[in-house]
């Protein structure tokens, strides 16, 4: 996008109230903010990502010519030094045009390239002509929503409604079939006269296990809190706390491995400690329910848990007492789990368990 247009795009945003951070990066997601690069932080519970979709894995594999990832083709859209023989085209290809442009990820361009692939693989078969891609791009089109877009069409700069007009009716052309066509349109039309309801029914299930990450300093719970989630740590440390005559005492490092959060789940009590993570931490979440579940289904993964809260109890965490574990296993099953003594899953870096 030309500077002019992407300027335009920046005022009508900064209008509306949006600030735009240019020249930095998202580091890391708390449930709490976003931190970026030059160590901004913005307080924040939702985030909308919209970077870019990575390359597939399956071209690491690829032993052939790349650039930055990409299959490096020539014009004609050959893989180099497969020439002949094999094509590529698409996001996953890095193509110059025949004047030397770099060709943008785009379905613009993809589709025409799917036409250059297909007439020069029929003329490496049959014999014929080869084509090259020479296809620069028809302009480039951004919506702002609320009846406002930037467009550059053939080199021609519009904004605003009539962008927005554009950028609508482009779309519209583009759709396959004259039953979507007007079906589109006269949706597009009642949300001009009517526009759409913004209550939501919310259909989706909560999310099950999941992954979370803290900064050094997050609190992930706090002494008194109910127990809602087990947690496993994948990378970073913790601390352990327990509030005893008003005074903070620390209890126990945690570190990668180390699951923690059992006790109050097990117990069915509230947090017995309060877990701060130590370094920048990303952890594996297992809602109770999933816990619960896994424990019923899996008895040899609740012998882990249970047997783990209990050296927790004995090594001194309030709150917790045996009586309040509640058996995963059926009597009698066997309190091996995973192949290996219980013991032996301790985490290396734990220091005292809590
Ligand atoms: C959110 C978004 C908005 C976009 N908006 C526009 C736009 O407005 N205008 C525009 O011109 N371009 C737009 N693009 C870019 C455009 O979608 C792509 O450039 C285009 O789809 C690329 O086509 P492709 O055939 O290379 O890849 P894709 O369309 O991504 O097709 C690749 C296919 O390969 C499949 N696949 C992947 N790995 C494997 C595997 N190992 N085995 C088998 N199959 C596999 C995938 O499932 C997929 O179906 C947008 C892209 C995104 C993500």
């Amino acid at each position: 996008m030309s500077e002019t247009l992407a300027t335009f795009a920046e005022r009508i945003l900064h209008k509306r109230g949006v600030e735009i951070i240019l020249n930095d990066r998202l580091k890391a997601a708390t449930a709490e903010k976003a931190i970026l690069q030059s160590g901004a932080e913005i307080p924040c519970k939702t985030l909308i990502s919209t970077v870019p979709s990575a390359l597939p894995p399956v071209l690491q594999s690829l032993d052939c010519a790349k650039e930055r990832g990409k299959l490096l083709v020539d014009t004609a859209l050959e893989l180099r030094g497969y020439e002949g023989r094999v094509w590529a085209l698409g996001d996953c290809t890095a193509i110059k045009t025949v004047v030397g442009g770099q060709v943008p990820p785009t379905a613009q361009h993809a589709v025409r390239e799917a036409t250059t692939a297909a007439i020069n693989i029929a003329a490496a078969v049959r014999g014929g002509r080869r084509v090259e891609f020479g296809f620069e791009g028809l302009g480039t089109l951004g919506s702002l929503g609320s009846g406002a877009a930037v467009a550059e069409i053939f080199g021609v700069k519009t904004s605003g409604l009539l962008a927005w007009f554009l950028w609508r009716g482009i779309y519209l052309m583009k759709m396959p079939g004259l039953n979507r066509k007007v079906r589109i349109a006269a949706d597009w039309l009642l949300h001009l006269l009517f526009p759409p309801e913004l209550a939501q029914t919310k259909l989706a299930s909560e999310p099950g296990i999941r992954n979370q990450h803290f900064e050094a300093g997050d609190v992930i719970f706090r002494q008194g809190d109910l127990g809602d989630s087990v947690y496993v740590i994948e990378e970073g440390e913790c601390e352990v706390f327990c509030e005893r005559k008003g005074e903070q005492e620390l209890l126990a490092i945690l570190g990668r491995g180390a699951c923690f959060g059992e006790m109050a789940l097990l117990s069915d009590r509230t947090r017995s400690a309060t877990l701060c993570a130590r370094t920048a931490m990303d952890v594996l979440i297992i809602p109770k329910a999933d816990f619960n579940k896994l424990r019923q289904s899996v008895p040899a993964f609740g012998d882990v848990f249970t047997e783990l809260a209990t050296r927790r109890a004995e090594a001194g965490s309030p709150h917790f007492s045996t009586e309040h574990c509640m058996p995963a296993s059926p009597p009698g099953m066997p309190t091996e789990a995973w192949g290996g003594k219980l013991g032996s899953r301790r985490s290396s870096s734990t220091r005292a368990p809590p």
